[in-house]
């Protein structure tokens, strides 16, 4: 009987993470990584940060250790995945060669969204995914270059900030009324953007950037109100796409994003899926949602090598993200609805939370400039707990103390 193989499309932070966790559960099969990379995998969080400081080192950091890999009998081949065949359970590699497997695993992750303007692909327009991606940016950012930045979410804030502290004269082009409007609250928006404005980044908000023009390369853009803002260089970042291609041209379930359960599986029993490229759907408990970040990426893949082990799932983790502007750390963690209550722990001007309440819970909790509340808030969004609002709000009062009947929760 031939060997029990498990492939794994893709070797970002979920495919390694399902390769990682396969072995420490004792996976004995063989295991095959298959990615089109031509670096050993790294992380990305740090392209949009440390990266394009000036004088920082061009190298990435990797995910693993040289020689993990191999150290764990974990197989590495380049390439990508062109097709999956589930009903003979092989997938056939734009190489022509066909892999065949036991169960497979998709982690092909997503790509930068892109500006869909006249001249939206000109030369000189910047996205950010890769290491490639990345060290053409850091090559463009050269003091007095005119930076436009088109979208204000995480990624165009922290290359905004990288270009600003390099000395480029920086606009931030953003379509909704304030910064990080999708993932947090007024007043963290109104933090971070008077952090970027005091180091001199100019914001328009409402600019619906509606063409890039230029002779052979990005010299203009311009929004639906007539306005022209004059750029060196051009970053986009607005956001990214699901890769769903593989699993919807096999018959898997997708929805903006290929649909996954909480152990990961897909709509075929033998596939999972992991990262940036899915979206959980749980019709029992109510969740339908795609997050783009390092947590979920791992632990969707690890409950997918757990799952596929026969282990027990992991408790479900309250989601956590982070950004780093300007110096100041961002951790937001839980899922923020527009709905909720929102409570400010401590002054806008200087290290502050925002709690977000829903039915008198803590739902989820943004923290800037101090971690102090981070993991305490993470453990009550997790056990639902109640919170005191008046006492939440008041910063001498330890957050745990806010909580309304501790008594059967240690936090
Ligand atoms: C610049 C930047 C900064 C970020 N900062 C943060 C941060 O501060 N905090 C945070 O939590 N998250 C951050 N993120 C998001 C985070 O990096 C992603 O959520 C995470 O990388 C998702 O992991 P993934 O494995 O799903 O996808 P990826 O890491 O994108 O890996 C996908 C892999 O699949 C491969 N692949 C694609 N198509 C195929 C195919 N057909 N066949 C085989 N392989 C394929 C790719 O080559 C790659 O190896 C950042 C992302 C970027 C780009």
């Amino acid at each position: 009987m031939p060997e029990e193989t498990i492939i794994i499309g893709g070797a970002g932070h979920a495919g390694v993470q399902t390769a990682v966790r396969l072995r420490e559960l004792g996976w004995a099969g063989r295991i095959l990584m298959i990615a089109p990379d031509a670096d050993d995998p790294y992380e990305r969080p740090p392209l949009s940060k440390h990266f394009l400081e000036p004088g920082s080192p061009d190298t990435v950091v990797p995910l693993r250790r040289p020689g993990y890999f191999e150290s764990k009998g974990i197989e590495r081949r380049r390439g990508r995945i062109e097709r999956v065949v589930p009903s003979t359970r092989y997938v056939l590699l734009e190489s022509g060669s066909r892999v065949d497997y036991s169960k497979l695993v998709l982690a092909p992750g997503s790509h930068a969204r892109r500006l869909l303007v006249p001249g939206g692909d000109l030369a000189g327009i910047h996205q950010l995914k890769t290491r490639e991606d990345a060290l053409a940016l850091k090559v463009a950012l050269r003091g007095g270059a005119r930076v436009v930045v088109i979208g204000a979410g995480y990624i165009g804030l922290e290359v905004a900030a990288a270009a600003a502290a390099i000395g480029c004269e920086t606009t931030v082009l953003e379509f909704e009324k304030r910064v990080m409007n999708r993932v947090t609250s007024e007043p963290v928006s109104r933090y971070f953007q008077r952090i970027h404005q005091d180091r001199g980044t100019r914001f328009v908000f409402g600019a619906a950037v509606t063409e890039v023009r230029g002779d052979g390369r990005a010299q203009e853009v311009l929004a639906s109100d007539g306005s022209v803002y004059p750029a060196d260089v051009v970053v986009v970042g607005i956001g990214v796409v699901p890769l769903q291609e593989l699993a919807r041209d096999c018959g898997l379930r997708v929805a903006d994003g290929i649909v996954v359960d909480h152990d990961s599986r897909t709509s075929d029993p033998d596939i999972y899926a992991a990262g940036d490229a899915t979206r959980l759907i749980d019709a029992h408990d109510g969740t339908n949602r795609r997050l783009e970040s390092i947590q979920s990426a791992v632990a969707q893949a690890t409950n997918a090598a757990n799952h596929i082990m026969g282990s027990p799932s992991g408790k479900r983790e309250v989601p956590w993200f982070w950004t780093v502007q300007h110096g100041v750390r961002f951790q937001t963690a839980g899922l923020r609805d527009p709905g909720d209550t929102v409570v400010v722990r401590g002054s806008e001007t200087e290290q502050f939370s925002v709690l977000y309440l829903r039915e008198g819970r803590l739902a989820a909790i943004d923290t800037v400039g101090s971690l102090r509340d981070f993991n305490p808030g993470k453990k009550l969004i997790a056990a639902a707990i109640r919170i005191d609002p008046q006492r939440a709000a008041d910063p001498a009062v330890k957050l745990s103390e806010a909580a309304v009947d501790l008594a059967a929760h240690e936090v």
